[in-house]
C-alpha cells in the first residue's frame, strides 16, 4: 500500500482521537484496572436512542471509566386508569350533545314569503358597508 497524504491524514486523525481519550482518561482520574464485577458505581443511565419498540441506555462506571450499554425491547404497554371509579361516560356525552341550534345573527327585516336573510358578513367578522 503506497502511503499518500490521505493515509497520512487519516492516521493523524486516529492518533488525535487516541490524545483526546488518553486526556480523557486522565481528566476523569480512572482507575487503571477496571472494577470487580460488582464494584462499578454506575453514574445516571442515559437514553441513547428509542426506536421501533428497542430501547438503548448508555451509562458509565465514575470510578474506572467502563460504559455499559443496555438494550430493552418493549414487548408490552399498559395503560392504567387509577381515577376510573370517578368517570361517568354519560356526562360527557350530555355536554357534547344539545338539542339547542345555534343562532343566526338575522337581518331585522323579514322577507314576504316568509325567509329570512343570514347576515353572513357578521360571521365571516367583516363589515359590510
Ligand atoms: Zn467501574
Amino acid at each position: 500500500m503506497t502511503t499518500t497524504k490521505n493515509t497520512l491524514r487519516k492516521e493523524l486523525r486516529k492518533i488525535q482521537e487516541k490524545m483526546e481519550l488518553l486526556s480523557d482518561f486522565e481528566n476523569h482520574g480512572y482507575k487503571h484496572k477496571t472494577c470487580e464485577n460488582n464494584e462499578h458505581e454506575w453514574a445516571n443511565p442515559e437514553v441513547i436512542s428509542h426506536e421501533a419498540g428497542c430501547i438503548k441506555t448508555s451509562d458509565t462506571c465514575r470510578l474506572c471509566g467502563v460504559t455499559t450499554i443496555r438494550i430493552y425491547n418493549l414487548d408490552k404497554v399498559v395503560y392504567e386508569d387509577d381515577y376510573e371509579e370517578f368517570r361517568d361516560e354519560s356526562l360527557d356525552q350530555e355536554t357534547t350533545e344539545t338539542d339547542d341550534k345555534p343562532t343566526l345573527p338575522l337581518e331585522k327585516t323579514s322577507q314576504s314569503d316568509g325567509t329570512y336573510k343570514v347576515d353572513v358578513a357578521s360571521i365571516l367578522g367583516r363589515d359590510e358597508e
